[in-house]
């Protein structure tokens, strides 16, 4: 099976890029540098360039190594939809049978830690440690998730997306 994209995502996109990596995707958010500096990591890491900015995606999509793809829309909903609409049958959000497995903060990769060793770090509410029993923890920043409200809205836009937009 053909691994799935990687992205890196321009500075105006970050809730764009967060939402990817709760999809599972290794996506870069790249902030505070220039379009050279951008495509350089983008051709090095073989990174799709995701890009709202029409000036951008003109210079990437024509040169040798890089694939930009132009996003449209205002909202993540619709942004989303381009990507999947543009990249292809790679990306599939789905969360339903899924875990999440990057880090939304920092692109971490996610590991499942159960409530006892949740409960041990005296990070996580006692109300979410009551409703429950897996959560997860990044690997590089030790930040904690679990499946609460966000990540059942998350599950709704995906298949929602699958139906409703993408048949
Ligand atoms: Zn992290």
């Amino acid at each position: 099976m053909k691994s799935p994209p990687r992205f890196i995502v321009d500075a105006m996109l970050g809730s764009l890029a967060r939402k990817l990596r709760i999809f599972g995707f290794d996506t870069l958010y790249f902030v505070g540098g220039a379009d050279l500096d951008l495509e350089a990591l983008a051709e090095k890491e073989k990174r799709v360039i995701l890009t709202s900015d029409k000036r951008l995606f003109a210079r990437s999509e024509g040169r040798r190594g890089l694939h930009a793809i132009l996003v449209d829309g205002t909202t993540d909903r619709a942004r989303l939809r381009s990507v999947v609409r543009q990249v292809g049958p790679a990306v599939t959000l789905r969360l339903g049978r899924g875990r999440p497995s990057r880090c939304a903060v920092c692109n971490g990769e996610l590991e499942v830690v159960g409530r006892r060793d949740a409960a041990s770090t005296g990070m996580i509410p006692a109300k979410v440690l009551a409703r429950h029993r897996l959560f997860y923890t990044c690997r590089s920043c030790s930040r904690f998730y679990w499946r609460g409200k966000h990540w059942e809205r998350l599950r709704r836009l995906s298949y929602s997306l699958k139906t409703k937009d993408l048949t």
